[in-house]
């Protein structure tokens, strides 16, 4: 499987780097954003590094989208918000900061302002919590 060492995604796939996961399989890896922009904001990401849209391998991105079917539904009952924005950036200019492809799933509440990203930190504990909750409601 690719990976780049310098890669923080790379290393949370390899069990290098802690995150707060939520489910994984063959290509698909399932986890809470630490800086969320909202309750629930959640990472997926194929395994294998690609770093962005443009060379991620087709196969691995119909998986996750798979995935994400079944994700957004549990996200969905644990946090019940308004809405969901899906979101995915490529490149910088788009307002990438990682460089391994991952899709955002963020719950919405009309009233919160609507943006991509915080500096603010998660609570760890509500953060588990969450991964734990979103785990159990899966399909
Ligand atoms: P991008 O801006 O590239 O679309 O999104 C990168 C996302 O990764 C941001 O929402 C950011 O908060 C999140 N992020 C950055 N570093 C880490 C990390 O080490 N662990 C986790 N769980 N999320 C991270
Ligand atoms: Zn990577």
């Amino acid at each position: 499987m690719s990976r780049d060492p310098d890669c923080i995604f790379c290393k949370i796939v390899a069990g290098e780097a802690a995150a707060h996961k939520v489910y994984e399989d063959e290509h698909t890896l399932v986890f809470m954003d630490i800086f969320p922009v909202a309750d629930g904001h959640t990472l997926l990401i194929p395994k294998a590094h690609s770093s962005d849209l443009f060379d991620a391998d087709p196969t691995a991105l119909a998986a996750l989208m798979q995935t994400s079917h079944r994700v957004a539904a549990a996200l969905r009952r644990v946090v019940e918000p308004e809405g969901m924005m899906v979101f995915q950036l490529n490149g910088a200019a788009a307002g990438q900061t990682v460089f391994h492809y991952h899709m955002h799933l963020l719950p919405r509440w009309a009233a919160q302002p609507l943006a991509l990203h915080t500096r603010k930190p998660g609570d760890p504990e509500r953060l588990r919590e969450l991964a734990s909750a979103i785990a159990g409601a899966l399909d």
